[in-house]
């Protein structure tokens, strides 16, 4: 069984890991993600130069924070491109693995990657349509249609949709630098730290912030499903760690539908269609690995 390189490149840490699948994972280093690309890129190196001083290994794969360039033939491909954080603008990620330990290469977005890894080894399995939701300090979807995972002129950038707003029931302006009360701006980890003014984490499971947080997701599914028809919905993240939410999302949904889309995984299913992921907090890395096994 040949040995893979993965990295899971967020926002906030770096995972890299060695292995061929989720039972065959062999070493691993996590580290903050700083605003030196370079420190952190050459740590990654050095783990993987590391370990194929062991085992040699087939390929490298990468599952980055974004906006990325993920377009094979674009001069710009595996570029972490126009990101506002800071440091991270317009840094050639993939090609300095490339270059360094002269191997293969997958690339693509952090979602991309999860979703690919729930597709072979989780909650995706036998699918060829659905999404893959991330809810943590931003917000973020990918996923496959018709067996192919999303990318387009660029790839979706499903946080930014914009979503109804009752200004008057909930006075927080939203976050995102960009749009201000978009999906994300509205319903990512730091937007329930700034509407309510707590480390989110601390908030009882019955505390209405949740009920609203559950109506914003809800307004985001009722686009995806009515513009992709996703066969499932996957969603990740360190808000879904919030079990509660699963239940209260499934019934917004339900609302919002309103029996328009009379499907059995809709009016039956809905505890099997909106789910979290299977791999747990490991489908970011295993998407690295998974694309590693493509490239
Ligand atoms: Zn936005």
């Amino acid at each position: 069984m040949p040995l893979y390189g993965g990295i899971e490149a967020g926002g906030t840490k770096f995972v890299c890991a060695v292995g061929s699948g989720p039972d065959d994972m062999r070493g691993e280093i996590r580290f903050p993600t700083t605003q030196s690309p370079q420190n952190d890129i050459g740590q990654a190196i050095a783990f993987f130069q590391q370990q194929q001083a062991q085992e040699p290994l087939a390929a490298i794969g990468i599952a980055s924070f974004g906006p990325v360039d993920p377009e094979p033939t674009s001069p710009t491909w595996g570029y972490v491109t126009t990101t506002p954080k800071p440091g991270w603008a317009h840094t050639n990620l993939a090609g300095a693995l490339k270059d360094a330990l002269n191997l293969p290469v997958g690339f693509d977005t952090d979602v991309n990657g999860a979703a690919l890894s729930e597709h072979r080894w989780g909650a995706a399995q036998g699918l060829d349509t659905f999404v893959y939701l991330t809810v943590g300090t931003g917000l973020g979807g990918g996923g496959m249609v018709n067996g192919k995972l999303l990318h387009g002129m660029m790839h979706p950038e499903m946080g930014h949709m914009l979503v109804p707003h009752n200004w008057a029931e909930d006075p927080y302006a939203g976050y995102c630098p960009y749009h201000g009360d978009c999906w994300e701006g509205l319903a990512a980890g730091p937007a329930l730290r700034g509407r309510w003014q707590v480390d989110p984490t601390t908030l009882p499971p019955e505390h209405p912030a949740w009920q609203l947080e559950a109506h914003y997701l809800a307004l985001g599914l009722m686009n995806i499903i009515s513009t992709l028809s996703p066969q499932r919905i996957i969603m990740g993240g360190g808000v879904m760690d919030q079990m509660q939410l699963f239940p209260l999302i499934r019934a917004e949904v339900h609302a919002l539908l309103n029996g328009y889309i009379q499907m059995p995984q809709i009016m039956e299913e809905l505890d099997r269609y909106i789910v979290p992921p299977a791999l747990g907090n490991r489908a970011g890395v295993l998407g690295a690995i998974a694309l590693a096994q493509d490239a």
